[in-house]
Formats: structure tokens, sequence, C-alpha cells
């Protein structure tokens, strides 16, 4: 076995060596009247076919605007890609129309919002809402969208579909809502989901259902998923790989044992010290001191370093270079660097 396929291996994923998503250096920004908001600066990372990469960070780190411009859903203006790509299947989605970004969307990515009353139509059956999407990108008969729908309502675990899809959203629970939208996400049987918050509306036992259901999905269909989340016990329950954003870039990135056992950036130390976990019982929590930086004139040096327990001279003035330190692991910052001068 190459070293890459073992490498892979222990994150889950050995099916294939080559990335269904490409973001490399991506750069967003958003002008107000309050000036240029640098909402990401420079972003990049693969993920490969049946894993879920997990980005999280506090809210304003970036996530969710990094995975609103790989669905091409920035709204311009104010908002503006400025830089980098978004390389889906040979494609750079960032060059793509409006008319050739919404022939991948909803067919081959679909996206999972937070609310799953605000993402369904409350005044459509649900059979209507599931067929509407694979009706209008594939040609298909009214009876095959209905089983097809039917299939995929059976796939997330709702009783008597047949029956159910003549209902309208009020009257399924938040947790059959949220299932629901999973189902219109994999009608067209998308290569990649990007699930925004998908489990934050939810109560804790309905989020452990829905989290569990992500992964049967995914070893059923082979999808692979972007999870976006500040909540750490969702990444440690599903996540295979984990990207650490903070302040418009990636801070860390590596498998789960990586990122939990061995964090090398402080401010992944910072959070994974400031939520309860089970495997530490005992320890006393630490909340990070300070707030973000601010993005309409992010610093020169490290985005951290205001905050940052292990601050150096060279960490305002400069700022750090990625370290590779494994096949999966990279962390940017000066504490990482030989050249580096504590004094
Ligand atoms: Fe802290 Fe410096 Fe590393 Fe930034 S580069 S995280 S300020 S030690």
């Amino acid at each position: 076995m190459t070293l890459i396929k073992e490498q892979r291996k222990q994150y889950g994923n050995a099916k294939a060596d080559l990335p269904v998503l490409s973001v490399k250096d991506l750069q967003v920004t958003f002008k107000t009247y309050g000036g240029t908001v640098q909402a990401v600066r420079g972003v990049s990372f693969d993920v490969f076919r049946g894993e879920t990469l997990a980005i999280v960070g506090e809210s304003g780190c970036g996530k969710s605007v990094t995975s609103s411009a790989i669905m091409g859903l920035i709204p311009s203006p104010p908002g503006e890609i400025t830089g980098g790509q978004v390389v889906f299947k040979g494609k750079d989605l960032t060059s793509l129309s409006k008319k050739e970004m919404r022939e991948i969307r909803g067919v081959d990515i679909s996206m999972i919002f937070q609310d799953p009353m605000t993402a369904l139509n409350p005044t459509l059956k649900i059979g209507d809402q599931l067929t509407e999407g694979i009706r209008q990108h594939q040609k298909i008969s009214g009876a095959e969208a209905k089983k097809k729908a039917v299939e995929m309502m059976k796939l997330v675990g709702i009783p008597n579909p047949e029956e159910r899809l003549k209902q309208y959203p009020h009257q399924f629970s938040g947790g059959m809502r949220q299932r629901i939208v999973i189902a219109i996400a994999l009608m067209c049987e998308p290569e990649l989901l990007i699930a925004d918050e998908p489990t934050t509306a939810l109560d804790v036992t309905i989020q452990a259902q829905i989290l569990e259901l992500f992964q049967e999905i995914q070893e059923k269909t082979g999808v692979s998923i972007i999870l976006i989340t500040h909540d750490l016990g969702v990444v440690a329950k599903i996540a295979h790989r984990i990207a650490v954003m903070y302040a418009g870039k990636i801070a860390e990135t590596g498998t789960k044992r990586e990122i939990f056992y061995q964090p090398q950036h402080p401010y992944t130390k910072g959070l994974l010290n400031s939520v309860p976990r089970l495997d530490l019982k005992g320890k006393a929590l630490e909340p990070i001191e300070g707030t973000p930086p601010d993005l309409f004139s992010p610093p020169v040096g490290c985005p951290f370093a205001a905050r940052c327990p292990h601050a150096m001279v060279v960490c305002d003035k400069l700022m750090p270079e990625t370290e590779q330190l494994t096949f999966t692991h990279k962390a940017s910052c000066w504490l990482l660097d030989e050249r580096a001068n504590p004094a």
C-alpha cells in the first residue's frame, strides 16, 4: 500500500486519490459603508470522495462565506471573490456563468442550511418540494420523480413515505423536517454535500439522530461532506478531517485524531480547552480571552497574536508560513518554524 493510501485510510478515505473539490487560495471581500471586509483571506483545502471535512471556528471566521463561495452564492455586490479557485471536477467554479453554476448547484453540489423551517416552503406539499429540483435538471417523468422521492424519504428514515409526500412542512417535527431537507439535497445524487450548522436548530437527541443519518448516507452513497460548524461535539462525532479557521484563514488542518490529540496551533488548543470533553473529565475550562481582529484592516502578522499566550516579536510583524507536519497535518504558527526567535 502506498504512503498516500495508508495515510488516507487513517481518516476513512481509501477510495480515491484525487480530490472531489479543491479550494485554492480563495479570497472573498464585502464592500460596506465602513470599508472593505476581508472575510476570506487565502483559504486552501481539498475534499476527497467519501470523507467528511469539518470547517470549524468562531462566528465571523469566514467558514460560512467559504461555503457560500463554493456554491456560487456570494451576493455581488456587496460581496466579491477577489482571488483563488474552487476546482470541482476539473472546472473552476469561480469562472462559471450564473446559468452554468445553477446547473451544478443542487445537482452535483447540494447545500443543507441550519433551519429546516426556512429551507422548506410552508405552502407546498413535501412531495412537490422533493421532486421540483430533479424535474428541473433531469428529463424524468412525474411518476419516476415520485418513485425517487419515496426512495429518498426511506433513505433518510421517514416512515410511510407515500402518505407523507402529500403532507405540508408544518405536519412534521423539527427533526423530520431536517430529514426532508437532507432528502431534497440528495435527490439528484450529488457528489458533494455542504451542511452549514445542520443540527444547531435541533434539540440534542434529534441532533444525534441527524448526525448518525449523515454517516449512514455517506456509507451508502459515498457522498463527500463539508460540515460547517462551531460545535466541536458535532465534529468529534462525524468528521474525518478538520480545518480550523480563524480571522478568514485556516490556522490548522488535520485528521480528527491529529486535531483533538496533537493540536499544534495555539488557537486550536484554545478552542479545545474552552469546551467540556468527556475524555478529559475534571479538567477546568479555559475560555480564550479577547476578540478576533477587525477584518476591515486585518493585522499584517499572525491574526491570533493579540490573544495568543505564546506570541513572539515576529508574530506581530510577519504572517507565519504553513508548515506541513505530516501528510495530513498542517498548521500556520511561528512556533513551528525554526527561524522564529523567541527573544
Ligand atoms: Fe501565537 Fe505567534 Fe503562533 Fe500566532 S504565530 S499562534 S501569535 S505563536
